[in-house]
């Protein structure tokens, strides 16, 4: 079960969570017009609070964005002054559990049309927590009946809210079939992502993904175990991958901010190696585990202390 802490920043204020509205006649409600990130934040062992990555997430929130041609966020948004937007959102519900925080522009213009350009927006941060979206000790997937909507239809690198019907058509066909979500492929019936994480696969102790030319989302998880993999000495590859990989991989895991790094043990009724998580898998897994917490100085960058 989901929990949503009662105080929301929407607009340029906190407010009661009752009290964040959008109209449905706006755009964001019309046509789901809206762009969004999501990232964690940690409770460190001498208690302060931890958010990951902060400024990457800033970074997409203003491509998906720009990219979308919502041009009302970054002339008003400065990273300064969302950083004090998240500050202020964390120190009024003041959580003592792991949580994570949303951050959404919503393009809060009344009936526009089909355009995005020029159109108000209004900013939304929530904080949450949730139940694990795959179980941690391992989750089973069986490949889509969907395919991923390609860039040159609705860009994956853009975290646009509209676009995540294509993804719950995915999961909901996985959760009708008994697994607990998918394997997206792309147009092409190579391997794309989850319904919302990424995907990697271990062959011969070499770390593999989908390039970002498979339609996927640049997912921040995914680009810090590139790091870690970087650093721990293991070969890693962006490159396509074909569906019938999986079958036969020696590990495979899926990376996302709700998720960290969460093995994969079936896929399409086939057991993945041992049906347990792997030692390489578990290894990047544990270092990833210190960046959140603060507990890693060489990686002690990619967090902020709120
Ligand atoms: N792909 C999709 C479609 C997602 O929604 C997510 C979750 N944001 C991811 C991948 C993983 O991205 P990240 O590591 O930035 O959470």
């Amino acid at each position: 079960m989901a929990r949503v802490y009662d105080t929301i920043f929407f607009g340029d204020s906190l407010v009661p969570a009752v009290d964040a509205h959008l109209s449905v006649v706006s755009a964001a409600v019309l046509y789901g017009l809206s762009v969004y990130t999501v990232f964690t934040l940690n409770i460190a062992k001498d208690g302060t609070r931890l958010a990951f990555r902060l400024s990457d997430h800033y970074k997409r929130l203003v491509h998906s964005a720009k990219i979308i041609g919502i041009d009302t966020f970054s002339n008003t948004w400065s990273e300064e002054r969302f950083l004090q937007a998240i500050k202020s959102l964390v120190e009024a519900n003041a959580p003592t559990e792991n949580v994570m925080v949303r951050v959404t522009v919503h393009v809060s213009e009344l009936i526009p049309g089909t355009r995005a350009r020029g159109l108000t927006s209004t900013l939304s941060a929530f904080v949450y927590s949730s139940a694990p979206v795959l179980p941690p000790l391992g989750a089973r997937l069986k490949t889509s009946v969907w395919r991923r909507i390609p860039d040159y239809c609705i860009p994956a690198r853009a975290k646009v809210n509209g676009a995540y019907i294509n993804s719950i058509l995915a999961k909901q066909d996985a959760i009708d079939c008994n697994y607990d979500d998918c394997i997206i492929l792309d147009n092409n019936g190579h391997v794309c992502e989850l319904s919302a994480a990424n995907i990697f696969i271990v062959r011969d102790g070499n770390l593999i993904t989908p390039s970002p030319d498979h339609d996927i989302l640049e997912g921040i998880t995914r680009r810090t175990i590139l790091e870690i993999a970087r650093d721990l000495d293991i070969p890693t590859f962006e490159r396509t991958v074909d569906l019938t990989e999986l079958y036969i991989a020696d590990e495979i895991f899926a990376s996302g901010t709700s998720i960290g790094a969460t093995p994969v043990i079936e896929v399409d009724a086939r057991p993945v190696a041992s049906g347990s998580i792997g030692p390489i898998t578990l290894k990047i897994r544990e270092r990833f585990q210190s960046i959140l917490l603060g507990t890693s100085d060489k990686y002690r960058h990619l967090v902020t202390i709120i």
